[in-house]
């Protein structure tokens, strides 16, 4: 076999993307002096990163093809209103995607893909933390209570099952079994309906938008420009730099380039290696007004449903629509998570909604990141996450800062080479 080919340490580095991944894998190289330049096609938090759910949930960070989800996905994926939507006509790229989920949803696979996410789950926070030691100036939130809320003790003994191979996987996670009026004591803002609960301990959230536009501050204040507008349409490894073209015609030269570009990392990656198709899983969100700002995030997993304080208002968001990143927001989708919080939210103005958006998860058919070098030795790749890239996000970034800058690659990162 030929040698693996290696570059020297970069020290001027293009990010290409400026979403929570992009933007933390900036941050985290220029604590090893490395310049930065970071490239989006619009702007800061223009993708994901800006309408999630900013739950810093590690505790229940698994992978997403599991059992429970292929059972449920082919009986009411067809529903516009189901919180799993496929299109009926998949094209030849998202029956990729399908089938190689469908195989991965296996207990063995999920067990394999869990053992993966269990080392960075014990880091991730930690992350978020040398963050704001470093001066990125927005607050992660305790969750006071994170309540995952059901009608029957029935529907949560799914939760509670996952859980168990949660732990049997290795993963630290505390909760307490709840009635619905043990719940309801903690979170006034949850109705009659609710029968049963499970509050999880020791999860953070954040308010996503803000948080990444703090970061993005922060890269800018310790010298990175971050360019908007600037659409990325070919990356070139001309043997000792890469040149990265965009649609404007600018042509600039840096020693390495990360390809932080979410839901759209095949269209730089598959000429590097990168054949793992990347499809997008879109969610909806909007605000809501509501009488009792609960404590902490609210999980209705049920109904796919997830709400999160931010501020004064609380953002209810939900649905995987396994449908083209660009297509327009279907309104059909926003009135399906919104009546299907109603029966379960006491007080909650579910018709006075703002801040309506749609977002697409970067989701992988084995449910794991691609983070990691490509065939170039001066092109990475930083995406893939799914659900998770928002927990995962900072620690991606300290992650790949570190094997980007020479020091290996490391073992965390081991599962998620991008060229498998
Ligand atoms: C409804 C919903 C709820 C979620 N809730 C959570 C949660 O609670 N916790 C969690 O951890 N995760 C959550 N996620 C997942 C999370 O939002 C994503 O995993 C994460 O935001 C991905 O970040 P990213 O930086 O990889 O991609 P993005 O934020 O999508 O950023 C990619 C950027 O690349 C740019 N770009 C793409 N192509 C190019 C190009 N060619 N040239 C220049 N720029 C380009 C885009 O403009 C975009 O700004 C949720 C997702 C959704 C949809």
């Amino acid at each position: 076999m030929p040698p693996i080919e290696s570059a020297p340490a970069p020290q001027r580095v293009a990010v290409v993307g400026a979403g929570m991944v992009g933007l933390a894998t900036a941050w985290f190289l220029q604590e090893r002096g490395v310049q930065v330049t970071v490239l989006d096609r619009t702007g800061v938090a223009a993708g994901a990163s800006w309408g999630n759910a900013g739950w810093l949930t590690p505790g229940i960070t698994t992978p997403l093809p599991e059992p429970a989800v292929l059972r449920y996905g082919l009986r009411a994926v067809l529903s516009p209103s189901s919180p799993v939507y496929v299109p009926p006509r998949a094209d030849a790229r998202l029956l990729r995607f399908l089938t190689g989920f469908a195989r991965h949803s296996t207990p063995s696979k999920w067990r394999t893909a869990m053992r993966a996410f269990v080392p960075m789950n014990r880091r991730a926070l930690e992350s978020f933390d040398a963050l704001a030691a470093g001066g990125v100036g927005a607050m992660t939130h305790e969750a006071k209570s994170f309540m995952a809320a059901y009608r029957t003790e029935a529907e949560r003994s799914v939760l509670l099952d996952e859980l168990a191979h949660i732990h049997s996987a290795g993963q630290a996670i505390e909760f307490d079994v709840l009635t619905g009026a043990e719940a309801r004591e903690v979170e006034p803002s949850l109705s009659d309906n609710v029968g049963a609960a499970i509050r999880l301990h020791d999860q953070r959230y954040i308010n996503p938008g803000q948080y990444v536009h703090a970061l993005a501050d922060s890269v800018r204040a310790r010298g990175a420009s971050i360019v908007a507008g600037a659409d990325v349409t070919d990356i070139r490894d001309e043997g000792t730099g890469v040149r990265v073209v965009t649609s404007a015609g600018t042509d600039e030269r840096y020693d390495a380039v990360v390809l932080a570009t979410g839901t759209w990392l095949g269209e730089l990656g598959r000429r590097f290696g990168v054949r793992t198709v990347v499809q997008a899983g879109r969610g909806y969100s909007f605000s809501v007004a509501i009488e009792h700002m609960p404590a902490g995030p609210v999980y209705f997993p049920a109904q796919r449903v997830a709400c999160t304080p931010l501020g004064d208002r609380l953002r209810v968001a939900g649905m995987m629509e396994f449908r083209r990143a660009e297509a327009p927001l279907d309104r059909r989708r926003i009135s399906a998570i919104a009546e299907a919080a109603r029966p379960l939210l006491r007080g909650a103005d579910l018709d006075a909604r703002a801040d309506e958006w749609v977002g697409a998860r970067p989701c992988t058919p084995d449910g794991l990141p691609l983070i990691g070098r490509t065939r170039s030795p001066r092109v990475f790749a930083a995406g893939g996450h799914g659900m998770w890239g928002i927990t995962l996000g900072p620690l991606t970034g300290e992650l790949l800062a570190e094997q980007i800058t020479g020091g290996g690659q490391p073992v965390e990162l081991r599962p998620f080479d991008p060229l498998r």
